[in-house]
């Protein structure tokens, strides 16, 4: 079953245009890869699904619903969680606070959370604030999750971390896809997201230039399209 088809987006900032044409779907218990160099519109595209931009054309269905246009808390509501960019967690509530106050009825709860990620049940009293920077990206996925939705959205989530954590993150990331977990993902490292993903789109210029199987991603379109 298909949870979320994009088709055609196209989005703007203001009068420049930056995504003219768009288009990926993930399915039930699908891994995704959404791919491509820097300024190529993954980010855009995240936004635009979740309502944080407004697409001015194009069309997204979300569990067979059209969204497109909707309201981000109500896209939220609807089964959509959302690991931004930067993180962004309460950063004067505790661990348990913050993934406490996201919580809303599922299967995630506080104790699975803590079983996938342990060092956050280690700091569970602490500030979000002083924990390090791979420790808050995991309280992020833990609050993401903590909605129980359908869908996980992953922008960026292993950027700027030091290489065992971003492998602590990799190791949740496949106890997710084993749980059956719909995961959409952008992230830059090639090496590990390949292995993981069920399919990939590759972004160019706000245009999806290739949609496929990891192996059909041959070395030299990555090197096309995501080599620097
Ligand atoms: P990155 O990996 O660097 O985050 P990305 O693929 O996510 O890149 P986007 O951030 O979606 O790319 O950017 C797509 C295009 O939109 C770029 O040309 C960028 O300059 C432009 N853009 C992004 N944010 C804004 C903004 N707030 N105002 C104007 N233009 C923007």
């Amino acid at each position: 079953m298909t949870l979320l088809q994009v088709s055609g987006l196209e989005s703007f900032y203001g009068a420049s245009q930056a995504l003219f044409g768009v288009d990926f779907s993930v399915g039930q218990s699908e891994v995704v890869a959404l791919m491509g160099r820097n300024g190529m519109g993954k980010t855009t595209a995240i936004n635009s699904v979740l309502g944080l931009i407004r697409p001015r054309g194009g069309g997204v269905r979300f569990i067979g619903r059209d969204i497109a246009g909707m309201q981000s808390y109500r896209i939220a509501r609807l089964g959509i969680g959302l690991v931004p960019e930067g993180r962004r967690c309460f950063p004067n509530l505790t661990v348990r606070e913050n993934l406490v106050a996201a919580a809303r009825q599922g299967p995630w709860t506080l104790t699975r959370i803590n079983s996938l990620f342990p060092r956050l049940e280690e700091r569970q009293d602490q500030y979000a604030h002083s924990l390090s920077g791979g420790e808050q990206q995991m309280l992020a996925i833990g609050r993401a999750l903590m909605t129980n939705p359908q869908l996980l959205i992953l922008d960026e989530a292993t950027e700027g971390l030091a290489p065992v954590i971003r492998q602590d993150i990799w190791a949740a990331i496949r106890r997710l896809k084993a749980d059956g977990q719909s995961i959409l993902v952008v992230d830059k490292t090639l090496a590990e997201l390949l292995p993981v993903a069920d399919r990939c789109f590759v972004l160019e210029k706000g245009r999806t230039v290739f949609s496929g199987k990891p192996d059909e991603l041959t070395p030299e379109l990555q090197d096309r399209y995501l080599g620097v």
